[in-house]
């Protein structure tokens, strides 16, 4: 039998469009997932839009739409800018889907049996922007700081409740103990240990004045609160389709920081319930600044994946945003800043490299010779742990083979000015280091890795590419 992987982005709520924080998440799902298939991994990967609340049928109103055409239009952008990034995933889940919707109910109606459901009167602040009620503690300026051009609406309901409370113990001494602990990085854990150690109140599944979505099982006046819709996605996918009952749980869930006590806590917590078992591990990634300021619709300074794509092509973009990666802390970036690490590392770097030993190689009429390529230890290493700066770094760095390594080899050998079988012999050798790092991109640039085996193709002679691999770009 093969080793199962099963990795997750965060369904993306279709009110917004695709940008630049929403492409990170998803390419570095997809290098996962690329990276665990090559090594023999029976993978699934799954994404898709979350798509019911109150905001979704706001913005429908707006444009004159109906919710479901809405979410239509706006799915269909996220599948759009998921194929341009050449996304490798399985499957595309929309919570408007029938088999979906089912598959909400029916969890619901197992926590219920487990008497983990009762009717409440909720009195809170709402967050229209986050769907979620805030606490007076989280706001800034009486303003959500997420939302801070939005109203907070004060809302009074009857609504069920689900007894999150009752699990909270579970929850700590599950994060507590290393081999049980779901929660990466440290510093996420520390933040969900300490916040569950103040105090934990149950939480509203259900919505009686939101029409938009999942009727709730208990009472048709109601519908699922979105969240618990949106989390029950990771399962439901896992149940109908036919061929990926075997994944559950997941072996990651990749999100981002803002969304972090949703699938830390209130979602381990609804499984428990449920009697079903936890993902393995939940990593939450920090955001992208741009220039040193919050990316923000009214600050102008959105990067869509799309210009992306257009300015430094798939691979060029997947490479920037994954050695961008903010895995633990908030990282910087900016136009200015990524076509200079485009034109250092991929123009420069690797796309110079390829292009001298491919004239040289071609001249000199070199075969090319077959050999068993595995990823190296440090690189395993970084990107089983989502240190996928440090793992790409080490393509670039590696002392052995990285492509400075042979950069430098190239250079101070002055490999052009050998002859015979000397030249050959040493051409052969910086070829073999190309395989490798080529082997090592893949998962982040399946294109270039592609194109570089055209180039070097074992048993053949080296072929001189057409156009050059990364052209340099003006700033
Ligand atoms: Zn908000």
């Amino acid at each position: 039998m093969k080793r199962k992987y099963y990795i997750t982005t965060p369904i993306y709520y279709v009110n917004d469009i695709p940008h630049i924080g929403h492409s990170v998440t998803t390419v570095i799902a997809d290098a996962l997932a690329r990276y665990h298939r090559k090594l023999g991994f029976e993978v699934f990967f799954l994404t898709g839009t979350d798509e019911h609340g109150a905001k979704v049928a706001q913005s429908a109103e707006k444009e004159g739409l109906t919710s479901q055409e809405f979410a239509d239009k706006v799915s269909e952008r996220f599948k759009e800018t998921w194929k341009k990034l050449n996304i490798s995933n399985d499957y595309f889940i929309r919570t408007t889907s029938i088999e979906h919707k089912k598959i909400v109910q029916q969890v619901i109606e197992k926590i219920n049996n487990n008497k983990d459901i009762y009717k409440g009167k909720y009195e809170g602040l709402y967050c229209v922007g986050c769907e979620k009620f805030l606490t007076e503690k989280e706001l800034e300026n009486g303003k959500c700081p997420l939302h801070p051009n939005q109203e907070i609406e004060k809302q009074i309901e009857e609504n069920y409740f689900f007894r999150l409370s009752k699990y909270i113990p579970s929850l700590i001494k599950l994060i507590k103990n290393n081999k049980t602990n779901y929660i990466f990085p440290q510093n996420k854990r520390n933040e969900i240990l300490s916040k569950l150690t103040e105090g934990v109140e149950d939480v509203s599944i259900s919505r009686e004045k939101i029409k938009w979505g999942v009727e709730f099982p208990l009472d048709k006046n109601h519908t699922v609160y979105v969240w618990v819709d949106a989390l029950i996605n990771y399962y439901s996918a896992t149940r109908f389709l036919k061929n990926k009952k075997d994944f559950w749980p997941a072996d990651l869930h990749l999100i981002g920081k803002e969304i972090l006590w949703f699938h830390t806590v209130i979602w381990p917590a609804m499984l428990l319930s449920a009697d079903l078992p936890l993902p393995k591990k939940v990593y939450a990634h920090s955001f992208y600044t741009i220039d040193g300021q919050k990316m923000s619709k009214s600050l102008g300074n959105v990067i869509s994946p799309i210009d992306l794509v257009d300015k430094y092509g798939v691979d060029g973009s997947r490479y920037l945003i994954a050695s961008s990666f903010p895995q633990i802390n908030d990282s910087d970036i900016g136009w200015d800043k990524l076509t200079e690490k485009y034109n250092a590392d991929l123009a420069n770097g690797l796309g110079n490299l390829i292009s001298r030993v491919a004239r040289l190689a071609q001249k000199e009429k070199i075969i090319v010779k077959n050999t068993k390529i595995e990823f190296d230890n440090a690189y395993d290493k970084s990107i089983r742990s989502q240190n996928i700066a440090e793992c790409l770094f080490e393509v670039w760095n590696n002392p052995q083979w990285g492509i400075q390594a042979v950069n430098k080899k190239f250079n101070e050998e002055k490999i052009w000015e050998k002859s015979g079988k000397e030249l050959n012999n040493s051409l052969e050798e910086i070829i073999e280091m190309i395989l490798k790092i080529s082997h090592h991109l893949y998962p982040f640039m399946p294109q270039t890795t592609e194109e570089i085996g055209t180039i070097f193709s074992p048993g053949e002679t080296v072929r001189f590419p057409a156009k050059p691999l990364f052209p340099r770009l003006a700033k």
